[in-house]
């Protein structure tokens, strides 16, 4: 089989021959259909987050089971479609054991690839860029009937991410105002959930037109192009004071500070993007006075991914749209080189033969 491999940070991968993966009990043994290409497997590769090398990275997963291991042969069987909806957990700790797997510090990780000869490949994370892999059977959400299979890689991502944004951190009610800024694949994903939710007005921020256009087909009733003006007080201006809900979609500290500003007294400021390693300087602490919460998201719970199968499945979002290029295995690195331009929306690697 083959997978796409990091060498050194900065540099691009490559197609290269491994074993196929032996199957533990708890296992079970998908081929990939999909992978998604997220900016945060390119953070990886630009070295932004440490890890060991080689490595094979990839983490929005869809694919076939081809195989299960003693533990899961009741569960899953041959031929089911799945998507990949979690990432590993010790399955002991208080989080776990209450349904917030997503907070778990005690991770476990996945046994690395071997190549012909025994090299060692690592995992970074899931090490989706591959056409088998073995997953714990805990993490696979089979897809209802109608799914995409290659589209549903990436709702156990960014689609999911956004759901938890919107639903568990920062508990929208219908007819609350929202603002979100950064309007990626996350930011976008935020905005179809709260017009679905029902929010209004719902305010785009970013600094490119092209992205601010493609917020309004997702349900954002009004933008700002944040590149000549001040965002915080055009919020500010379009809600009377500040928005009821707030979101950061990029994982930048400066518009990170602005949508806490951007808050009205008594809302919640939600910030999904990743800070990890940042430092966050507010220019004003008078939010403490002002009673805003600041609320952090950390991927999702589980239950999350079954509602948003859901509503994909139903048609109450719709995620086919965001998937704006399908790239063959071969061309992964052009996947890699169209997100930096920001050339897509979401693109996914076809890991099929
Ligand atoms: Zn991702
Ligand atoms: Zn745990």
């Amino acid at each position: 089989m083959k997978a796409a491999v990091l060498h050194e940070f900065h540099t691009p991968l490559v197609i290269e021959e491994f074993d196929m993966p032996t199957v533990g009990d708890d296992d079970v043994l998908i081929q990939v259909a999909a992978c998604g290409m997220c900016h945060t497997d390119i953070k990886v590769q630009e070295g932004e987050i440490p890890l060991q090398l080689p490595a094979v990275l990839g983490h929005e997963i869809s694919g076939v089971v081809v195989g299960t291991g003693k533990g899961q042969a009741a569960a899953f069987k041959e031929g089911d479609r799945v998507t990949v909806g979690m990432r590993y957990r010790c399955g002991r700790c208080k989080y776990c054991i209450s349904g917030m797997e997503n907070l778990c510090q005690t991770r476990t990780q996945g046994t690395p690839y071997i190549q012909p000869g025994g090299a060692e490949v690592t995992r970074w994370n899931l090490g989706g860029f591959t056409q088998y892999m073995t997953i714990p059977g805990y993490m696979l959400f089979r897809l209802p009937d109608g799914v995409d299979i290659e589209e549903s890689s990436v709702v156990g991502c960014r689609v999911t991410t956004a759901y938890n944004a919107v639903k568990n951190a920062a508990q929208l009610a219908p007819g609350e105002s929202a603002a979100v800024i950064g309007c990626g694949g996350v930011g976008l994903n935020t905005i179809q959930f709260l017009s679905v939710f029902g929010a209004y007005p719902i305010i785009a921020v970013d600094v490119m037109d092209s992205k601010l256009e493609a917020a309004k087909r997702y349900g954002a009733t009004h933008t700002i192009n944040a590149s000549g003006i001040d965002a915080v007080e055009a919020i500010k201006d379009l809600t009377s004071g500040g928005a009821d809900k707030s979101f950061e979609a990029i994982g930048n500290p400066i518009t990170a500070d602005q949508v806490v500003r951007s808050t009205r007294a008594g809302g919640t400021a939600t910030l999904i993007g990743s800070l990890v390693g940042q430092q966050l300087l507010l220019k004003d602490a008078g939010f403490a006075f002002r009673e805003v919460t600041i609320r952090g998201v950390a991927m999702r719970r589980t239950t999350d991914v079954i509602e948003v199968l859901d509503m994909v499945q139903q048609g109450r979002i719709d995620i086919s749209s965001f998937i704006t290029k399908r790239y063959p295995y071969q061309d992964i690195n052009t996947a890699i080189d169209d997100v930096h331009q920001g050339n897509v929306l979401m693109g996914v690697v076809l890991w099929g033969d």
